[in-house]
């Protein structure tokens, strides 16, 4: 598909995130909705031919638990990416407004999301490398699919403005800058399916609690209050991941785990406790691969319909 800005009719924003925004548009040629991801790159243009050929490997991406792509292109001083448009969003946002997600839905985003990862590194030999609910989307059709994958390692290097930390979904391993394996995302899928059964984010008591943070102002500290974690248009995790930046060196995995685990044990069945822990081992070697899953016969496009 060739495609261009002027063949694109913006419908609505759909949300953004730290590189860049997303727009719901219709492709007026065809009549297709896409989401087309605009992301401003601070790059030479030599650079930017590289990014869209890196961004060719997206277009051979076939799998019912990856965001399809129809092309992207130049559109100075941005790339737009189109993709699949997902009309019930992403999970951060599905659970900001519905709450908690059951255990079973939540059992089947670890499904989709572990099918999704094996199909990128089998057959394309890509690892994720950022796993949150933002990056999972679902539709009202019941399917779940993830997007914003490390296909380009130029992309990253040149987004403009780009928020070089430490994210609150990284693993250990990587946070200390060590080896990057497909097992990292496994981390953070612990982490994210922490987040969904509980409808909030694990860390925020932790850093509530934490005298370190002392020099946030008192507008920082009641972004953690729940009540206005809700009603907070502004991305908390950015402000989260700061957080995590200022104390880095003191803090403590053990802890975090220890907190993750009572989290656990108050929401999950067993057998998600127990693939959560697993998820959340420290070391990379001792941690699984992406290749368990459960068998479910929830019906997720019934779910969809209730909200
Ligand atoms: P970050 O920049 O930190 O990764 P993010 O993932 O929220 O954060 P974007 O990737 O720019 O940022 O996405 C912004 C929002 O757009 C997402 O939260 C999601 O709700 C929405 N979105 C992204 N892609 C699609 C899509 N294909 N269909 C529907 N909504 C989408
Ligand atoms: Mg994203």
């Amino acid at each position: 598909l060739d495609l261009k800005n002027t063949d694109l009719k913006k419908l609505a924003d759909l949300g953004q995130g730290n590189g860049g925004s997303v727009e719901k548009v219709e492709h007026l040629p065809t009549g297709t909705i896409m989401a087309k991801k605009i992301v401003l790159i601070d790059a030479k243009s030599s650079v930017r031919k590289q990014i869209l050929r890196e961004l060719q490997i997206m277009h051979e991406c076939h799998s019912e638990y990856i965001i399809s792509c129809y092309g992207s292109f130049l559109a100075e001083p941005n790339i737009c990416i189109c993709m699949e448009f997902m009309d019930k969003g992403s999970f951060d946002g599905i659970y900001r407004k519905i709450g908690a997600i059951p255990i079973d839905v939540v059992c089947l985003v670890a499904h989709s999301v572990l099918e999704g990862l094996t199909y990128l590194y089998d057959v394309h030999r890509i690892i994720h490398r950022d796993i949150k609910p933002s990056n999972i989307l679902l539709n009202s059709e019941g399917s779940i699919k993830l997007c914003d994958f490390g296909v380009s390692g130029e992309l990253i290097n040149s987004i403009a403005n780009t928020f070089v930390g430490t994210s609150v979904y990284m693993s250990p391993e990587r946070i200390q800058g060590a080896e990057y394996s497909i097992k990292s995302d496994i981390w953070s899928l612990g982490i994210t399916l922490i987040e969904l059964a509980t409808g909030r984010f694990p860390f925020c008591d932790t850093l509530e609690d934490d005298d370190d943070l002392s020099d946030l102002d008192e507008d920082h500290e009641s972004n953690f209050d729940n009540e206005k974690y809700n009603k907070t248009p502004t991305h908390p995790r950015t402000r989260l991941s700061k957080n995590i930046n200022l104390q880095e060196d003191s803090l403590s995995s053990m802890s975090i785990i220890e907190l993750m685990h009572q989290i656990v044990r108050s929401t999950f069945e067993e057998e998600a406790e127990e693939f959560v822990d697993a998820c959340l081992v420290k070391d990379p070697d001792e941690r699984h691969s992406p290749k368990h899953y459960w068998d479910s016969t929830f019906n997720l496009q019934g779910w969809t319909s209730t909200f």
